[in-house]
């Protein structure tokens, strides 16, 4: 029996168009270290990389960054998409998005916009992304979005700065017009991890926001779905993170590297294979990296024997090396981890009474 025949196709794709970004988000889940504007994939290779994709068995794409705008060739390569069969997703931070260009992505078949927003303040919303004016522009696209008919989802990652307003947030999803909403606390590895003293909340501040959020959930049953995933570090279980390795999608950086996951570069020792010399198809089913924590069979104790093994892969394999040093570890979320105790250590003192100054996630785009 050949790979092909045992595992199953992808059925989404993040592409990493640049990294470049006019944000500056303390949180952001790109690497430390960006990929510069010179190493980046052309639209040919991209449009190519496109192409594959779909015969793999691609169904959606996620159109992504950095901020994706910042690419001119932002419509040719979304046209394309639309013309090999891919839904699209433009993830996109609002700034360098201007109306003229907006309309010619629509033109060009772009189907869904996600729309990232730091905070219902706008001074802090500023604040957090690091440039004056950006909360005015997002409001600004989702009403481009909802005029045009494209359905909007709002991304909001909490964090000590804006957890005691994850309410209003959802709120001002609903009054933008959103059919969706992630409420996501901060995963603490690159950027955050960097910031992790700064964006800790402390456990009353989650333990509300949660609640709150909560509460939201009954009160816009059918007006809004609410996707709210729980903070990692107060958790019982980990996440299915990116709902198991090499199972459903797959990543593709700025200059072509195939990724099971946006933060996998952080693992040593893995070979991810590159669009320059592999197929999409390629990577997928013959690569090193993804076939490293595909299935069950590379996981140690306590998972190996763990009846939810099928259920949360173990969890986040960065994560478990981040925190215990060893990513075949179970993710030390996991009250079942016998690092779990550093988890809770972690989550009890890192809420410093005074928050240290960000340090910005900068590969500056021209907004
Ligand atoms: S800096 Fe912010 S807006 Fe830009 S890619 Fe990172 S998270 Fe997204
Ligand atoms: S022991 Fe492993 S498989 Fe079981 S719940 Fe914990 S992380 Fe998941």
């Amino acid at each position: 029996m050949n790979a092909q025949s045992q595992i199953a196709p992808p059925t989404g794709m993040l592409a990493e168009l640049t990294h470049r970004c006019p944000l500056g988000c303390p949180y952001c889940s790109n690497p430390l270290e960006l990929e510069r504007a010179a190493d980046e994939l052309d639209t040919q290779t991209w449009k190519r990389v496109f192409s594959e994709a779909a015969e793999a068995g691609v169904l959606h794409v996620h159109l992504s960054g950095g901020e994706p705008c910042a690419r001119r060739d932002i419509v040719e390569l979304t046209a394309h998409c639309a013309a090999v069969g891919l839904y699209t997703n433009l993830i996109t931070s609002a700034v360098g998005l201007t109306r003229p260009l907006f309309d010619a992505l629509v033109a060009a078949g772009l189907d869904h916009v996600q729309l990232s927003i730091q905070d219902a303040e706008p001074a802090s919303a500023d604040r957090i992304a690091g440039y004056d004016g950006a909360f005015a522009r997002k409001r600004e696209v989702a009403a481009w979005t909802t005029q045009a008919g494209l359905p909007l989802t709002v991304n909001a990652v909490m964090h000590r700065a804006n957890i005691s307003r994850a309410a209003r947030m959802v709120d001002m999803a609903v009054e933008l017009g959103a059919r969706r909403i992630e409420v996501a606390h901060t995963q603490y590895y690159g950027w955050a991890m960097k910031n992790r003293a700064a964006l800790m909340p402390t456990r009353e501040a989650t333990e509300k926001a949660v609640a709150d959020v909560e509460a939201l959930r009954r009160k816009y049953q059918g007006r809004i779905v609410i996707d709210h995933v729980v903070p990692d570090y107060h958790a019982r279980f980990p996440k299915a993170c990116m709902n198991g390795w090499g199972r459903r999608t797959l990543n593709v950086t700025p200059s072509g590297k195939v990724l099971p996951c946006h933060a996998a570069e952080t693992i040593p020792g893995l070979e991810f294979w590159n669009v320059r010399e592999h197929s999409i198809g390629a990577a997928w089913y013959d690569s090193p990296a993804f076939n490293a924590f595909r299935g069950t069979a590379w996981m140690k104790e306590p998972c190996v024997s763990c009846e939810r093994k099928e259920i949360d892969f173990g969890g986040c394999r960065c994560q478990a090396l981040a925190l215990t040093g060893d990513a075949r570890n179970a993710d030390p979320i996991c009250h079942l981890s016998p690092h779990h105790a550093r988890v809770q250590k972690i989550a009890a003192e890192e809420a410093p009474a005074i928050a240290p100054d960000y340090i910005y996630r900068r590969l500056k785009a021209k907004a």
